[in-house]
C-alpha cells in the first residue's frame, strides 16, 4: 500500500467555481482517512483528483514520492468503489471482480480463480458470485464492487460514499466491515461522506471540508473536543452543539463572559482560544454537556419548551433570547414542557470561538 499526499491542492471549474480551495493533506500508509463534510464542499472533487478523473489547476499529488497530479487514471492503481457499484449489468459477479485483472493482462486463469476465490471468501460473497447485478441486492452488489477493487493490486482504495444506496440497518453491518477489511489488509482508504456518524466511527482521521476550504484534519476525538471553528463544532456531534453570543470582559484578574441571564469566569485555557482584545465571542456547549437543576455553575434559568423522549435520554429544548438550544440528559431528570429550570454546565466542557 501507498502513502497519499495533496500539498495545496485547488479545482476551479468553468467559470469560477473553486470546489476545492488549497487543500493540504498527508494520508499515511495504511490510514483509514474520511473527507467529510455537506453536500457541496469538494469531498468528491478531492477523490476524483487522487483518482485522476480530474486534474488539479494548481497544486501537487503524490503517491508515496511519486508526483502523480496528471497521471492517468489507469497508472495510478487506485481501487476505486463508488456510491451506484458501477457494475457491469451483463456479467455475473465473479465476471465483474475479474474484469479488471484480465483487462490487465499478466495473469493466468488459474490465478484471478484463485484471487476471486479469496475475494470473494473475505467479503461472504461465495454464494451468489454466479448471478448477475440484477439479481443482487444493493449490499450484496456493494460486497462485489468493493471485491473488485480488492483483486487488484491497488496501491489504495478511494470510496464515494459507498453505502449510502443501503438502508440503515444493512448500512452499519457494511461500515463495520469495511472497517474490519481495512484493518486486516492494513489498506490506505479515503472514504468520502456527508454522514458525520459514519466518519466519526470509521476514520483513523477525519478531513472536515466546508465550501472546497479544509476546516481542520485530526482525529474524530480531536474534531469533538477541540473543535478549530464554529463550523467544525456544529458539524461534528448529534445533536448539534449549542451555541450563544457572549461579551468578553478582559479588564479584571482573568477574562469573564457575559450573556444577559449570566456571567461568568472562563478558565484561562479555554478563554485562550480567542484573541486577548476579542469582546465578543460564541460560547459553545454540546446538548450532552447540559445539566438541569443540577447545582453546578453556573445557573442559567430557562424554560423548557418542548420536551423529546428518546428512550435512556430526552432532549430538552429551550430558547436564550431569539435562539433555539438543546439539553440531553438523563429520562430519570422529571420535566415537562413549560417548567421553569436551571441550565448549568461544567466550565471545563465549554468551548469559546471568534465571534461569527
Ligand atoms: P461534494 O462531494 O462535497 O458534494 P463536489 O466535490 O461534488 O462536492 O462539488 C464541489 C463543488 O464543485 C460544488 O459547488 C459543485 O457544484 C462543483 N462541481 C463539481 N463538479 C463540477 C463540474 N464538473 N463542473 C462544474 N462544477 C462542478
Amino acid at each position: 500500500m501507498a502513502s497519499i499526499s495533496l500539498e495545496n491542492v485547488t479545482k476551479i471549474f468553468s467559470g469560477d467555481v473553486v470546489a476545492v480551495d488549497d487543500v493540504s493533506l498527508e494520508i499515511s500508509d495504511g490510514e483509514f482517512v474520511v473527507l467529510v463534510g455537506p453536500s457541496g464542499s469538494g469531498k468528491s472533487t478531492i477523490l476524483r483528483m487522487i483518482s485522476g478523473l480530474e486534474v488539479p489547476t494548481d497544486g501537487t499529488i503524490k503517491l508515496d514520492d511519486e508526483d502523480i497530479t496528471t497521471a492517468k487514471p489507469k497508472e495510478r492503481d487506485l481501487g476505486m468503489v463508488f456510491q451506484n457499484y458501477a457494475l457491469y449489468p451483463h456479467l455475473s459477479a465473479r465476471e465483474n471482480i475479474s474484469f479488471g485483472l484480465r483487462m490487465r493482462g499478466g495473469y493466468s486463469d488459474e490465478e484471478i480463480d484463485e484471487r476471486v476465490t479469496e475475494a470473494a471468501e473475505m467479503m461472504s460473497m461465495t454464494d451468489y458470485l454466479d448471478h448477475r447485478p440484477n439479481e443482487l441486492s444493493g449490499g450484496q452488489k456493494q460486497r462485489v464492487a468493493l471485491g473488485r477493487a480488492l483483486v487488484r493490486d491497488s496501491k489504495a482504495f478511494l470510496m464515494d460514499e459507498p453505502l449510502s444506496n443501503l438502508d440503515a440497518k444493512l448500512r452499519t453491518q457494511m461500515r463495520t466491515e469495511i472497517q474490519q477489511l481495512q484493518q486486516r489488509l492494513d489498506m490506505t482508504t479515503i472514504y468520502v461522506t456527508h454522514d458525520q456518524t459514519e466518519a466519526m466511527t470509521m476514520g483513523d482521521r477525519i478531513a472536515i471540508l466546508n465550501h472546497g476550504e479544509l476546516q481542520q484534519f485530526g482525529t474524530p476525538i480531536e474534531a469533538y473536543y477541540r473543535p478549530n471553528n464554529v463550523f467544525v463544532a456544529g458539524f461534528i456531534g448529534s445533536p448539534s452543539m449549542n451555541f450563544i453570543d457572549v461579551s468578553v470582559d478582559h479588564s479584571g484578574d482573568g477574562t469573564s463572559i457575559s450573556h444577559q441571564k449570566f456571567e461568568w469566569e472562563v478558565p484561562d485555557h479555554i478563554a485562550d482560544s480567542i484573541p486577548s482584545d476579542e469582546t465578543n465571542a460564541t460560547l459553545g456547549v454540546r446538548p450532552e454537556d447540559l445539566t438541569v437543576n443540577d447545582g453546578d455553575d453556573p445557573q442559567i434559568p430557562v424554560t423548557v419548551d418542548v420536551v423529546e423522549p428518546l428512550g435512556k435520554e430526552q432532549l430538552l429544548h429551550f430558547s436564550l433570547g431569539n435562539e433555539m438550544h438543546i439539553a440531553s440528559i438523563t429520562e430519570h431528570v422529571l420535566v415537562s414542557e413549560g417548567d421553569e429550570i436551571r441550565i448549568g454546565f461544567d466550565p471545563e466542557d465549554v468551548h469559546l470561538f471568534d465571534a461569527e
